[in-house]
C-alpha cells in the first residue's frame, strides 16, 4: 500500500559508486490504487488471497445487485417519462422498455442469490447490456438526442467497477461498456459534443470506476492484513514469542486429536522453572524475564525437540510432540534442561519437567494431568529433574 498522499513523488537515489544524484520517478499513489486489483495482494499467501477474495465477493455481491436494481428502476423511470412525453424516446416501444426494466431487476435479484461466480458473471453482463441498450443505444437508423441518456448509462460502470473484486468480472465489464460505446458511435455518430469529448467522457468514467475499485481493494487488503496481525497477536505470548494459552487451546487439541486418529505416537511435557520467584527476588524482574525469554528461544528453535510449545502463564511451559519415540522425547527434554542450565549458569536457574506418553484412548486433558502430576513429583523430589508418568 502507499504511505504518502496522491501526489507523484520525486525520489532522489544516491548512486553509491559515483556519488552523483540520480532522480528516479516513482508511480503516483493513485496509479497504485488503479493497479491494486493486481498488485498489493502479492505479499499475501495463496490461501490468504483466496480468503480475502471470498470475503470481498461476499461483501460486495449484494451491493452489485443493488446497483443493477437501481439501473432497472432508472430504466423504468425513463420509460415512464417517455410515456408521459417528458422525455424523447429513442425508438423502443414502451412495453419493451418496461419488460427490459423488469427483466434486469429480476436478473439483479437472482444474481444476489447465485453461489457460483461463473453463473453470476454472464447474468451481470446481460443486465448491463440490456440497460446499456434500452437506456442509450437506439436501434440503427433511429435518430435520437443521446448526450444525456448515454451519460445516464455511464453512471453505472463507475459504481460497478468500484465494487468488483474479480479481475475477470472487471475486464469483462470494461470490455462490454467499451463495446456499447463503440456501437453507439458507429451507428449514430458521437453524442453531442463530438467524438473527442465523447471518448474522453467514456474513458474518464471507466478510469474513475477503476480508481474507486482499486482504492476499495487496497483498503480491503489493508484491513485484512491488520486482522491477520491481530489474530497472530491474540495467540502469541509477547515475552517469549511462543503460543500463549489461547493459542495452545486452539492448536494443541486439534493436533492431538489428529495424531490419535492416525495412530501416531504422542508425548507431552510440562516444564517449570525452579524457584523462579527467588530469581526474581534476588536478581530483579527483568532478569526473570530474560530467563523466560531464554527458555522461549530454546523451545522456539525446535532443534532440541520439535513440536507445539506454549507458555501457559508465569514460568510454566508445555510441549506436545508427535511421532517422537518416547526414549527420544525424554532424551530431548534432558538436552533442553541441560542447555537451559548452561545458559542460566550465572543465575543458577534450573528446570523441572513432568512427562507423559500417550496411552490408547487417552484425551489430551488426561495426558496433561498425568504430566502435571509427574512435574509435581519432580518438584517434591528436590527439583532440577524430569520425571515420567508411569
Ligand atoms: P517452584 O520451584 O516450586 O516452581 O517455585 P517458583 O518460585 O518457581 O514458583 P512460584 O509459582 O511460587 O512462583 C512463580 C513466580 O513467577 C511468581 C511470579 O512473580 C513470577 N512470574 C510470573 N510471571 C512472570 C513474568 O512474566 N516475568 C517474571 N519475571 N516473573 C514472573
Ligand atoms: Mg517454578
Ligand atoms: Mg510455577
Amino acid at each position: 500500500m502507499h504511505a504518502g498522499g496522491s501526489r507523484s513523488r520525486r525520489v532522489r537515489a544516491m548512486n553509491p559508486k559515483s556519488s552523483d544524484h540520480r532522480v528516479a520517478w516513482e508511480a503516483p499513489a493513485f496509479a497504485n490504487d488503479i493497479l491494486a486489483f493486481w498488485r498489493p495482494r502479492g505479499t499475501l499467501s495463496r490461501a490468504e488471497r483466496e480468503e480475502l477474495l471470498r470475503a470481498q465477493v461476499a461483501a460486495t455481491r449484494p451491493v452489485i445487485s443493488g446497483v443493477l436494481c437501481g439501473g432497472a428502476v432508472l430504466l423504468a423511470l425513463v420509460g415512464a417519462l417517455e410515456a408521459l412525453g417528458w422525455v424523447p424516446g429513442i425508438g423502443y416501444p414502451g412495453w419493451a422498455v418496461l419488460l427490459a426494466a423488469l427483466a434486469t431487476g429480476a436478473g439483479a435479484l437472482l444474481m444476489g442469490r447465485l453461489r457460483d461466480w461463473r453463473a453470476r458473471l454472464p447474468l451481470m453482463l446481460a443486465c448491463i447490456a440490456v440497460l446499456g441498450v434500452f437506456l442509450s443505444l437506439p436501434p440503427p437508423g433511429a435518430s435520437a438526442p443521446l448526450t444525456l441518456r448515454a451519460g445516464l448509462f455511464h453512471l453505472l460502470p463507475i459504481a460497478l467497477l468500484a465494487l468488483m473484486a474479480r479481475r475477470t468480472a472487471l475486464a469483462c465489464t470494461v470490455a462490454l461498456v467499451l463495446a456499447l460505446a463503440l456501437l453507439r458511435a458507429h451507428w449514430h455518430g458521437a453524442p453531442g459534443g463530438g467524438p473527442a469529448l465523447y471518448w474522453l467522457y467514456v474513458l474518464t468514467t471507466l478510469a474513475f470506476g477503476l480508481l474507486l475499485g482499486g482504492y476499495r481493494v487496497a483498503f480491503a487488503v489493508q484491513m485484512y492484513r491488520a486482522r491477520l496481525r491481530l489474530r497472530e497477536q491474540a495467540i502469541t505470548d509477547a515475552l517469549t514469542g511462543l503460543l500463549n494459552r489461547a493459542g495452545w487451546n486452539r492448536e494443541a487439541p486439534a493436533r492431538h486429536a489428529e495424531a490419535v486418529r492416525d495412530g501416531r505416537g504422542l508425548s507431552v511435557a510440562f516444564l517449570d522453572v525452579d524457584r523462579f520467584k527467588s530469581i526474581n527476588d534476588r536478581h530483579g524482574h527483568e532478569a526473570g524475564d530474560r530467563v523466560l525469554q531464554t527458555l522461549g528461544t530454546l523451545l522456539r528453535g525446535r532443534e532440541i525437540l520439535p513440536g507445539t510449545c506454549a507458555r501457559l502463564g508465569g514460568e510454566e511451559f508445555v510441549l506436545l510432540a508427535i511421532d517422537t519415540p518416547p526414549v527420544e522425547f525424554e532424551a530431548g527434554i534432558e538436552r533442553l534442561r541441560a542447555r537451559f542450565r548452561d545458559a542460566m549458569l550465572p543465575l543458577q536457574a534450573t528446570l523441572s519437567a513432568g512427562i507423559a506418553h500417550h496411552r490408547p484412548g487417552e484425551t489430551l486433558a488426561a495426558q496433561l494431568r498425568r504430566a502435571d502430576a509427574a512435574l509435581y513429583r519432580a518438584k517434591a523430589a528436590g527439583r532440577d529433574r524430569a520425571l515420567v508418568s508411569d
